[in-house]
């Protein structure tokens, strides 16, 4: 009776702990099975990092993913890697951060409006404890479709109606310059539009533009990463072995552009200013040493990054 009273304890401990949107350590499920509910977490300091996945959407691989390299070569590396050479698997995933009791998410991912495979964010988020509605802010580090889609569903409702939302100010004057988006291209005009769609009419008093550089919000760091587009911006918390940086599309599908820092992909809207960006940061992230993650990284979507040869190597985190 004592044992079956004391477990109950236990048990209504950790489901209350779960309802109040505390991340239930009691419960926590080993790494590979948080893998397998797409997402992980790790502990930095006092904080926590979690990578939650919004999905993956497979892409056909064909010439011109990579600008500068010849699709044989790049399906060279891809095998080297033990990867499918026909199609690439690219993750999107976000990251949580929960520092000093509050929680902010990094990047939205795409909610309903995305390709199929995607739109899982708040099932992972759940799986790892985290209310969606427990979301104090969201830090964007660019307002490409696959990283802001996640704040606004098909019908138009908010996703984070409480949550403050920071945005990296040269991303949002570029975007949201109308002179601009009626003289660009045809084929560029859906990258405005989904701003558009996006961030007309977002309540006022919740959008904050930050300079990249200065520290955002809850200790998190912002770099400018520009290149892969006007205002990309990095994210990081924490300093020497217990930092975090998330590198965004700094070095997009790692596989790829993290062991070729040279090669540029066909998303990078500057592609020589987004190069030397990816070696500046890279080289960066190799002498500091901390985690390291990125939204186009395969799950658990962070770990360390180490010089290899003319490029750099990820090492997942176990
Ligand atoms: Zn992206």
């Amino acid at each position: 009776m004592e044992t079956t009273r004391r477990q109950w304890l236990v048990w209504g401990a950790g489901t209350m702990a779960g309802a109040a949107g505390v991340s239930g350590c009691a419960h926590a499920p080993t790494p590979a099975a948080s893998l397998a509910q797409g997402f992980f977490r790790q502990k930095l300091g006092n904080a926590h990092v979690v990578a939650v996945s919004d999905g993956v959407g497979r892409r056909p691989l064909a010439e011109g993913f990579v600008r500068n390299a010849p699709l044989a070569q790049v399906q060279a590396a891809l095998a080297a890697q033990g990867l499918p050479t026909d199609y690439i698997d690219v993750p999107y995933t976000c990251f949580v951060l929960e520092v000093d009791g509050k929680r902010y998410l990094l990047d939205t991912g795409f909610a309903d409006n995305g390709p199929p495979g995607t739109g899982l964010l708040h099932t992972h988020m759940r799986a790892a404890g985290i209310d969606p509605a427990s979301i104090d802010a969201v830090v964007l580090s660019h307002l490409h479709g696959d990283h802001i889609n996640g704040l606004r569903r098909k019908d138009g409702s908010l996703l984070y109606p409480q949550a403050q939302l920071y945005v990296p100010a040269p991303e949002y004057a570029f975007w949201m310059d109308a002179a601009r988006r009626d003289a660009a291209p045809e084929a560029a005009r859906g990258g405005f539009l989904a701003v558009q769609r996006v961030f007309q009419g977002y309540p006022a008093q919740q959008l904050r533009l930050f300079e990249p550089g200065t520290t955002v919000v809850g200790g998190i760091e912002s770099i400018a990463a520009f290149g892969h587009s006007p205002g990309h911006t990095a994210l990081a918390l924490g300093s020497g072995n217990e930092r975090f940086t998330f590198l965004a599309d700094t070095a997009h599908f790692p596989a790829l552009f993290v062991r070729n820092p040279d090669w540029q992909v066909q998303f990078d809207m500057d592609p020589a200013q987004a190069r030397a960006t990816r070696h500046a940061l890279l080289a960066r992230m190799a002498r500091e040493g901390g985690l390291v993650g990125g939204f186009h990284f395969p799950l658990p979507s962070l770990g360390r990054i180490r010089k290899d040869g003319e490029g750099y190597r990820w090492i997942p985190q176990a």
